[in-house]
């Protein structure tokens, strides 16, 4: 449903961001999108839903080329962009005037969520903070019940229990035929809800593959001492947490996320 095929994409006067990139996600997963600052995970999400034009290679979302912009394409596309500003008006008027452009909206499911986020279609957006109004648009993300939601960093801003809220109604609200493709550097915030990551650096998605398959070759540990097969080790209190090749007859261990993060961005990995 989303397929990147050698990407280029260059800033005027800056090197080129992406060259070469390559990337494909199936139907129905949980993508978490993962990199270090000015990584291009921002660009890549706009490329993704067409507000940017690749310069080279081809993409295709739903079957559709984003930058193309075409109706039935932007219907089935939700994006949270991290910086967003919006209109003085209340949610109840934000709603019926966009509402139509989504032909799968559901009222229902976005007064469901707004009141478990403690919010009414009364409430006008500009009086809303900051955290009040992302949990906003994240009930009108889902409640469109696109195709392709983007969320780009939704849990910044969020307050501690909001964040595990926001899992929760996230995860209860999508259906298998919804892909999310989720941006973040708070790995912790969505480790639980993801079902695969694709992580960018330097201009290149370096890994991308399901939680399952991932655990089926990578065994994390806490050791006292480094084993002399460990692929990756930072020191930790109470000993090292190391990365180790897993074999096919061993049973599976917790993901640390963040420990493969740095792992993949802090070596070449093949
Ligand atoms: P962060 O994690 O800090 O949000 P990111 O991975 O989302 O970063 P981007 O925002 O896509 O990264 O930025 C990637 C690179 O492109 C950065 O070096 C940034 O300075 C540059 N960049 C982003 N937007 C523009 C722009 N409009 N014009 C020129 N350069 C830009």
């Amino acid at each position: 449903m989303l397929e990147i095929q050698n990407l280029y994409f260059s800033y005027k006067r800056k090197q080129p961001l992406f060259e070469d990139f390559s990337l494909s996600l199936p139907d129905g997963c949980i993508v978490g999108l993962l990199g270090k600052n000015g990584a291009g995970k921002t660009t890549l999400l706009n490329i993704v839903s067409g507000l940017l034009p690749p310069q080279a290679g081809k993409i295709a979302v739903n079957g559709f080329t984003p930058f193309e912009r075409k109706p039935a394409f932007l219907a089935d596309v939700s994006l949270i962009a991290e910086e967003f500003s919006l209109p003085q008006v209340s949610i109840a008027a934000y709603t019926s005037a966009l509402q139509p452009l989504y032909p799968k909206f559901d009222g229902a499911k976005l007064d469901k969520i707004l009141a478990e986020f403690e919010l009414s279609r009364a409430n006008r957006l500009h009086k809303l903070s900051h955290g009040q109004r992302k949990k906003f648009l994240i009930a009108f993300a889902l409640a469109s019940n696109c195709r392709l939601l983007i969320l780009d960093e939704p849990t910044n801003g969020l307050d501690i229990p909001s964040k595990s809220q926001f899992r929760k109604i996230l995860v209860s609200s999508i259906t298998d035929e919804q892909t999310v493709l989720i941006s973040t550097h708070q790995v912790r915030d969505i480790e639980n809800i993801i079902d695969s990551i694709a992580v960018l650096d330097n201009g290149r998605a370096v890994f991308a593959d399901t939680l399952e398959n991932l655990s089926r070759r990578f065994r994390f540990e806490l050791a006292d001492t480094l084993p002399t097969n460990a692929l990756y080790a930072e020191k930790s209190i109470g000993g090292q947490r190391v990365i180790l090749p897993n074999d096919a007859d061993s049973e599976e261990t917790e993901i640390d996320l963040e420990l493969f993060f740095n792992f993949i961005t802090n070596k070449t990995y093949e």
